[in-house]
């Protein structure tokens, strides 16, 4: 199963579960929603300034940061990066203990306090190598005014979850686990059987 970038590179999402047979973007209700959350928070991505600029430079000077054009980690726990500090970030990652945080919600928090404590990759440090992907096994990428328009479309009457997937609200209803009911039958042990 081939796996796409959208908007931002480094989020993989399968061809399959996101693509329609004639490579079309889904229905966001067709697409599972693990794939469907980081496609909404790519939405109110796409345009935002890499972190490490914007602590450099700050709200004040926001227009002399990059925009980002690489994304990692988790959905509203991300790192949004140019290729300008990409090599810090996997530096941190890499030798500073950052994939310690892979997974959580703080990953990005971690290592936007790496940084602002004055942390960068050594001169010289590599970056990640990319694998070229074959252009012709790709299906045409919708762009992002397509996908947001998509968005909209595939929620009309329902934007408010839309801001909520997309993590422009504090809103976050916890989803309730389900509680395991107690049992007093244990599954060790060998039923003898009727036959
Ligand atoms: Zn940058």
């Amino acid at each position: 199963m081939a796996k796409v970038s959208i908007g931002l590179r480094g989020w993989r999402f399968d061809e399959d579960e996101i693509f329609s047979g004639d490579e079309e973007l889904k229905p966001l209700d067709e697409i599972p929603e693990e794939p469907r959350e980081r496609l909404l928070r790519l939405v109110a991505l796409v345009e935002e300034p890499c972190d490490v600029c914007y602590l450099d430079y700050g709200e004040e000077e926001v227009h002399r940061c990059n925009q980002a054009e690489i994304v990692y980690g988790e959905p509203k726990g991300e790192v949004l990066l140019c290729p300008e500090h990409e090599p810090d970030f996997i530096y941190w990652f890499r030798e500073a203990d950052g994939s310690e945080h892979a997974g959580d919600l703080e990953f990005g928090d971690r290592f936007h306090e790496w940084v602002a404590a004055g942390n960068e990759a050594p001169e010289g440090y590599g970056s990640v190598e990319h694998v070229e992907e074959d252009p012709d096994g790709l299906p045409d990428l919708p762009d992002q005014q397509d996908i947001q328009e998509r968005v909209e479309q595939g929620f009309e009457g329902e934007r408010i979850d839309i801001r909520e997937l997309a993590g422009e609200t504090d809103d976050e209803d916890e989803l309730n686990e389900d509680e395991l009911a107690d049992s007093d039958v244990d599954l060790s042990t060998d039923y003898p059987s009727n036959r």
